[in-house]
């Protein structure tokens, strides 16, 4: 007799949404994917650059027809190295230099390609919003209503799980607790692509691979007065920029924290990028096309991860600052761990798998999304005392537990 299988209905088409469809999946588990956005991100260039822990890159390696796939579309992020700017002086002085920190650098839009195509396109259903659940009363089944955006259509789907991967404004989250508020961290950040393909002999290009000699190979960080920007190299000639932003918390319109700008503000971040670092960087963020703003929050971590048969993954579950480069490889642990848990007990033993993976995970997050928090208020100039500078002092830095 085969056993019953469970049926998941994954709310989010994002890294967490896909990695738990791959972990469900291997722990043989129905999975359905509802993502609001009309179609796969595939080829449009959204979303910048992450990193990827050791660890992370095993597991997402474990889902992969084609692991070496994930090699391919990666560099080497072999060194993480702080460094302090002299403003007056236009020049830098190294603080910390670790040469063994075993990241890769991606660029988002390709991971979510990479997890997307070795899954079955059935399993998805893109432009649908989810607005609501009813889970039964023994907690045994849920019913989804979702909205087909391009007929106005609601339609209701019944699955045996619902997790919500939808991100750290989650729609999901807020039923069960309704007064939740994210924690605005006390800064934005200014993030740009730089494409340098055709003109690596330009003077910009020259100008700072003299100043930053690693670059392809190292995590820079440079510190600044109450400030700090992060810069690394992609594939495909890119180089990815950040430069967090001291302000009061901005008043944020729809549902999103990537906030709309204006050439005003642009240019007005470019005057400022002049006054504070050292002439190449400054002249590379005036050149960068589009670059756009995030509003930076996170939140203390919560008690809980699952409710009867619903369960939070990735941001949803733990919103975190970005300065642990935790959240993708958090949200890919979450999904690893998820499936081990259910696997390991069963559909029929729902409740004891989600409580083994609360059990695993939230203690882990919770220290990190801290530690995150701790990390950014220091190199904002926000905390004096707090913590090293080196990304390593990260707990569990490339072993967090699995099942
Ligand atoms: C387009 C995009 C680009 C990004 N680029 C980067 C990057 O360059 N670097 C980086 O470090 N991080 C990036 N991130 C964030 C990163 O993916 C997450 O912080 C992290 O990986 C956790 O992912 P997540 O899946 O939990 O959340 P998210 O990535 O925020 O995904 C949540 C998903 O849920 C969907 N969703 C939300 N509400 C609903 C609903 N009601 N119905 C259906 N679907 C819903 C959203 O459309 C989204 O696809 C990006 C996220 C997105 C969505």
């Amino acid at each position: 007799m085969e056993k019953k299988k469970g049926k998941a209905i994954v709310v989010g088409g994002s890294i967490a949404g896909l990695s738990c469809a791959h972990s469900l999946t291997l722990a043989g588990w129905d999975v359905l994917v509802l993502e609001k956005s009309s179609e796969p991100p595939t080829r449009s260039p959204t979303g910048a650059g992450l990193g990827l822990d050791s660890q992370v890159r095993q597991i997402i390696k474990s889902w992969l027809p084609h692991p070496h796939l994930l090699d391919e579309i990666t560099l080497p992020l072999s060194i993480d190295q702080n460094q302090v700017t002299d403003s007056e002086k236009k020049g830098t002085r190294i603080l910390t230099r670790d040469e063994n920190f075993d990241f890769r650098a991606a660029y988002w839009a390709d991971i979510h390609s990479l997890l997307y195509n070795a899954l079955p396109q059935t399993m998805f259903l893109w432009g649908h919003k989810f607005l609501s659940f009813t889970m039964s009363q023994d907690e045994s089944t849920v019913k989804v209503q979702t909205l087909v955006m391009e007929t106005q259509e609601t339609v209701e789907i019944q699955g045996d799980l619902l997790v919500a991967a939808d991100g750290c404004l989650s729609s999901i989250r807020k039923t069960f607790l309704p007064d939740f508020k994210l924690r605005y961290s006390g800064y934005c950040a200014w993030r740009g692509i730089f494409d340098f393909s055709g003109n690596e002999k330009s003077e910009t290009v020259t100008g700072i691979k003299k100043e930053y000699p690693d670059l392809g190979k190292c995590l820079y960080f440079d510190l600044g007065e109450k400030t700090h920007s992060v810069f690394y190299e992609l594939i495909n000639k890119k180089l990815n920029w950040i430069w967090y932003v001291n302000q009061p918390e901005p008043d944020l319109k729809g549902n999103s924290v990537t906030m709309k700008v204006s050439q005003g503000m642009i240019n007005e971040m470019h005057q400022e990028a002049e006054t504070i670092w050292i002439p190449d960087l400054a002249r590379l963020m005036k050149e960068t096309n589009d670059p756009f703003l995030n509003v930076i929050y996170d939140c203390d971590p919560l008690e809980q991860f699952f409710w009867g048969n619903v369960v939070l993954v990735g941001d949803a579950a733990h919103p975190t600052t970005p300065h642990g480069l935790r959240s993708t490889n958090m949200s890919v642990l979450d999904a690893e761990v998820l499936g081990k848990c259910l696997e390991k007990c069963g559909p029929e033993n729902l409740s004891l798998g989600l409580e083994e993976y609360q059990r695993i995970r939230l203690p882990v997050v919770a220290e990190q999304v801290f530690y995150a928090r701790r990390l950014g208020r220091v190199k904002q100039g926000l905390d004096r005392d707090g913590t090293g500078l080196e990304q390593r002092n990260m707990p569990f830095f490339s072993s967090a537990p699995l099942v």
